[in-house]
């Protein structure tokens, strides 16, 4: 309860304000990760079939067919009350920035709006050529063809071994370095850049604070405070805690 009681403070001083989610958030909405996602048909391929460039080169329909299933789990799953506490929160702090590892877009349809997705979004598509974004079509051909360029589609999701968009991976650092707290919630991949966040965030003075039932991973152990839970079960109470009017 101390350390509960500790972040609530924490929050309602917070004038710049990081949050970083990821696969924990997602779980706790019911959608699958990648490998868990590898079942019925799909348990016959290997990632690389699946998710890199080289396999969309050489199989585009393939993995089309695979983002659609994922995106189709997606789009059934629901946003979780810590997705819709964390709403509240943006509209609290002065300088909310939210980054997110997870491709299911359930930030947005929450109707999270200060967002980077730094691994893309399974409900949008892009077009190789020249990047333009779209919605997914449903029909024709597969995968299908940019409106406005007529090349093909792909999911607009970083696929394994391409990397982070590099104006992404800097709009999350600046925020990071210029933040007064971070807070990670839920398990995360300990992959750069992500890692590296709470290293930039202490050099800048900024308070580390983690949600995670994870306490071995980096995240809690560079926490000023950390609370061994899952967002759900904490982040609606916290929030609801933070945007309490006093006195009333
Ligand atoms: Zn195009």
């Amino acid at each position: 309860m101390h350390a509960f009681n500790a972040l609530i403070t924490e929050l309602k001083t917070a004038q710049k304000l990081v949050v970083v989610t990821g696969g924990g958030m997602s779980a706790e909405s019911g959608v699958s990760s990648f490998r868990q996602a590898m079942i019925g048909p799909w348990a016959n391929y290997d990632v690389r079939d699946l998710a890199t460039p080289q396999a969309y080169a050489r199989n585009p329909k393939l993995v089309w067919q695979w983002y659609n299933f994922r995106r189709l789990q997606s789009q059934t799953a629901q946003p979780s009350s810590a997705h819709h506490a964390l709403v509240d929160l943006e509209q609290h702090i002065p300088t909310f920035v939210l980054v997110s590892l997870a491709i299911d877009g359930l930030h947005w349809r929450a109707g999270s709006r200060d967002l980077i997705e730094l691994n893309g979004c399974v409900q949008r598509t892009r077009c190789v050529e020249s990047a333009h974004l779209g919605d997914w079509e449903e029909e024709g051909e597969v995968p299908p063809r940019c409106q406005r360029c007529g090349s093909p589609l792909r999911p607009d999701v970083v696929l394994l071994g391409e990397g982070f968009a590099r104006q992404d991976v800097r709009r999350a650092q600046i925020a990071v370095e210029s933040c007064d707290a971070i807070l990670f919630l839920g398990e995360l991949s300990a992959a750069d850049p992500i890692a590296q966040f709470p290293f930039s965030a202490k050099r800048a003075g900024a308070r580390v604070l983690t949600v995670n039932p994870d306490p071995a991973s980096i995240f809690s152990v560079m926490a000023d405070i950390h609370i061994n839970d899952t967002p759900g079960n904490v982040i609606p109470a916290l929030v609801a805690g933070v945007t309490r009017v006093e006195g009333a």
